[in-house]
């Protein structure tokens, strides 16, 4: 694995086989992938392809097969402070509050929280006040918001969003956009998207990673030539619509998934 001098993140070689009642599932081969320090780049591709494995395993949550991820010079093999997670849903806990929410992963690494970046980051996002609030006070729009704050508030190097705005309607989702835009411009965390939506994908980041289907493995980079920052309207005009149709009939292309489950011999 080359050595950087900066938190540069290395996938090397991540395999992934699950093992299952019915046989082995191969989620991911051979994969390789290098996002700089500060980088924003999105992955998108057919449905099971192992994109939530990916992710799951940079962010040390579940252990490759075989391969590895460092972060700069560390080895991930396990959580780690410096890299903060996204997922789906707001995943908030609803008996607490929505500060005692975003404080838990400090509380779980009994490290002291630091109230003023939260403070901060709440105002950032529109969530001033809202911080004795109840998740279910909160609008779906307001929880993910609430969530971007608990993935930053350690101040990791790396942010990792696992098709986070999936579940909100078009506009809130146009909104998170812009703001997970503005957030980065004015952080420049290394981070890896995850989403459905080719848009979303090409919106946000500076390079696609188009995954194939089973076993997963990047098939094509495609860098996003539009000048920062990018506003809504840029997704109305010709060479938006371009590389967003170019990207989807790659996917399209693709041979049929392989049959889920290779029968262990
Ligand atoms: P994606 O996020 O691209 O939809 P996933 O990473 O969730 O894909 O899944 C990739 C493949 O691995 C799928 O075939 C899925 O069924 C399988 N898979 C995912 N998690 C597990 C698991 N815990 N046990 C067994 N198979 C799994
Ligand atoms: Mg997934």
């Amino acid at each position: 694995m080359t050595r950087t001098t900066d938190k540069a993140l290395n996938v090397r070689g991540a395999t992934k086989t699950y093992r299952t009642q019915s046989g082995e599932v191969h989620a991911l081969k051979d994969v390789d992938l290098t996002v700089r320090q500060g980088e924003f780049i999105s992955v998108v591709g057919p449905s099971g392809c192992g994109k939530t494995t990916l992710l799951w395993s940079i962010a040390g949550l579940h252990r490759l097969t075989s391969g590895a991820i460092a972060l700069g010079e560390e080895w991930i093999t396990g959580p780690h402070a410096s890299i903060g997670m996204m997922f789906q849903e707001a995943n908030l806990l609803p008996w607490r509050t929505i500060r005692k929410n975003i404080e838990l992963p400090s509380e779980i690494r009994r490290i002291r929280p630091d109230e003023q970046r939260i403070d901060t980051l709440l105002r950032r996002v529109g969530l001033e006040g809202f911080g004795e609030k109840m998740p279910r006070e909160l609008s779906g729009g307001m929880q993910q918001r609430a969530s971007i704050v608990r993935a930053l508030a350690s101040d990791p190097t790396v942010l990792l969003m696992d098709e986070p705005f999936g579940a909100l309607d078009a506009f809130t989702r146009d909104e998170m956009n812009k703001l997970v835009e503005e957030i980065w411009l004015g952080s420049r965390k290394t981070v890896i998207l995850i989403t459905h939506s080719i848009a979303e994908a090409v919106f946000l980041a500076d390079k696609v990673y188009v995954m194939s289907a089973r076993p997963g493995r990047i098939s094509r980079v495609v860098d996003v030539p539009f000048a920062r920052p990018r506003s809504l309207a840029l997704m109305e005009t010709r060479e938006f619509f371009d590389l967003v149709n170019a990207i989807k009939h790659e996917i399209q292309q693709q041979p049929p998934a392989k049959s889920a489950v290779a029968r262990a011999v």
